[in-house]
C-alpha cells in the first residue's frame, strides 16, 4: 500500500517536490480494529498552513511522515463490533491507500442516498462550513442578497445552493467562464468572472445595486476590499478563508478602506468549523430536506490516484477544481 509523506516545509507554492510517494506494509487488525481500503482522499486549502512547519490552530505535519487528512473508504476485514466488512467509512486517514485503526475512532457513513465521496464534499467538512457561515456567522434571511467567493469550489458550491435553498439572492464570484457558467447552474443568481474585472467593486455593484447583505469571505485581498466597499449598513461577513495570501512569503497589507466598517457598522466574524461541530445534527435534516425537495446536488473533480494527491493538492491554488477536489485510489 502507497502513502504520502511530506519531506521538507513549504515555501512558497506547494510542489510535488515536497512529497514522497512511499510503500509501506499495512498491519493486519487486532482486536477492536479494522482494515480499511480508501477510495477518496481529500485535498483541502487548510493543508497548506500544516506544510509550513508553524503551529496555527491545528499542529503542523511531521517531516519524513504521513499526513493526515478527510478520507472515506470500504472496510475490507474488522475485529470491531461496529462495523462489518462492505461498510463505508470517513475518517482522517486520508493521503494513504489503506490503513488499520482502531474502529470507534471512524465514522460510518450511509451511502443509501449519496455517493461516499459526497462526505469528503457538500455532506461533509465543506458542507457543514457553508452552513455555519451562512446560519451563524451571516445569520442569512429570506430576501437578503449574499455574495459567495470561490463560488465554484467545494464550500462555495455548497454555499450557494444552501444560500438559495434559504431564499436568498445570490451573488457568486469565481474564475473564468466555464466557472461561471458552473455556478449558475447552481442557481447562483447573479455571476461575476473575478478574473475578467480590473474593478470588482464596480462589477458586483453593477449586479447589486442597493448593496449586499451578507459576504462569504474565502479568498481575501481584492474580494475583502470590494466587499468592504459593496455592503450595506449592518452587512455581516463570515470570515471563512483568505487564499489569496496562502502561499505568500511577504507580510500582509490592510485594504485602505477598514473604515467603512464604522460608518456601516459591518460584523466580521472569523471561524474554523471544527468549533461548530455542534451544528452537525442540523445540517443533516437542513440537507436531508433540500435534497428530498431536489434543491441539492453534488459536484466534484477528481484526480486519479495517490501518486495525483500532490498535483491535486497543488491545483487548489491555481483554480483546477470545480466542485470539491478529490483523489480516487
Ligand atoms: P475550493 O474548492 O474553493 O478551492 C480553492 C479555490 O480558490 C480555487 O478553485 C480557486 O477558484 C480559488 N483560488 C485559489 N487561489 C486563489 C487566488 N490567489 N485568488 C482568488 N481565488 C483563488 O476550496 P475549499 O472550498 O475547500 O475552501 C474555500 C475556502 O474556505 C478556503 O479559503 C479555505 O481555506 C476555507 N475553509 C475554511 C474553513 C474554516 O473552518 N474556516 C473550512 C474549510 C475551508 P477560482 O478558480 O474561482 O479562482
Amino acid at each position: 500500500s502507497r502513502e504520502i509523506h511530506l519531506n521538507a516545509y513549504l515555501k512558497g507554492a506547494p510542489d510535488p517536490k515536497y512529497y514522497d510517494v512511499v510503500e509501506t506494509d499495512v498491519p493486519a487488525p487486532g482486536a477492536g480494529e479494522v482494515l480499511v481500503r480508501n477510495l477518496y482522499i481529500s485535498v483541502d486549502p487548510y493543508m497548506r498552513g500544516r506544510m509550513s512547519g508553524v503551529h496555527t490552530y491545528i499542529a503542523p505535519f511531521g517531516i519524513g511522515q504521513v499526513m493526515d487528512g478527510g478520507a472515506v473508504g470500504e472496510v475490507i476485514e474488522s475485529n470491531f463490533d461496529g462495523l462489518k466488512p462492505g461498510d463505508h467509512v470517513s475518517s482522517m486517514h486520508g493521503w494513504r491507500e489503506a490503513y488499520t485503526a482502531p474502529g470507534a475512532g471512524l465514522t460510518k457513513i450511509d451511502t443509501s442516498i449519496l455517493p461516499p465521496q459526497a462526505f469528503l464534499g457538500i455532506a461533509g467538512m465543506p458542507g457543514l462550513t457553508a452552513y455555519v457561515g451562512l446560519k451563524r456567522m451571516i445569520d442569512l434571511q429570506p430576501g437578503e442578497t449574499l455574495w459567495m467567493s470561490a463560488g465554484a469550489g467545494a464550500v462555495g458550491s455548497s454555499g450557494i445552493q444552501f444560500a438559495k435553498a434559504m431564499g436568498a439572492t445570490v451573488i457568486a464570484t469565481a474564475g473564468g467562464a466555464e466557472k461561471c457558467a458552473f455556478v449558475k447552474s447552481l442557481g447562483a443568481d447573479h455571476v461575476v468572472d473575478y478574473k475578467a474585472t480590473d474593478d470588482l467593486t464596480a462589477a458586483i455593484t453593477a449586479v447589486a445595486p442597493d448593496g449586499v447583505d451578507g459576504y462569504f469571505e474565502n479568498v481575501g485581498g481584492t474580494h475583502f476590499t470590494a466587499a468592504l466597499n459593496t455592503l450595506r449598513r449592518k452587512g455581516r461577513i463570515a470570515a471563512c478563508g483568505m487564499i489569496q495570501r496562502y502561499n505568500d512569503t511577504s507580510a500582509a497589507t490592510l485594504p485602505d478602506n477598514l473604515t467603512m466598517m464604522i460608518g456601516k457598522s459591518l460584523t466580521i466574524r472569523g471561524f474554523i468549523v471544527s468549533d461548530h461541530a455542534d451544528m452537525f445534527t442540523d445540517f443533516v435534516s437542513d440537507l436531508g430536506n433540500w435534497m428530498a425537495a431536489g434543491k441539492i446536488k453534488p459536484a466534484e473533480t477528481v484526480m486519479d490516484g495517490i501518486e495525483n494527491a500532490p498535483a491535486a493538492f497543488s491545483g487548489l491554488f491555481t483554480g483546477q477544481n470545480t466542485g470539491k477536489m478529490l483523489v480516487k485510489i
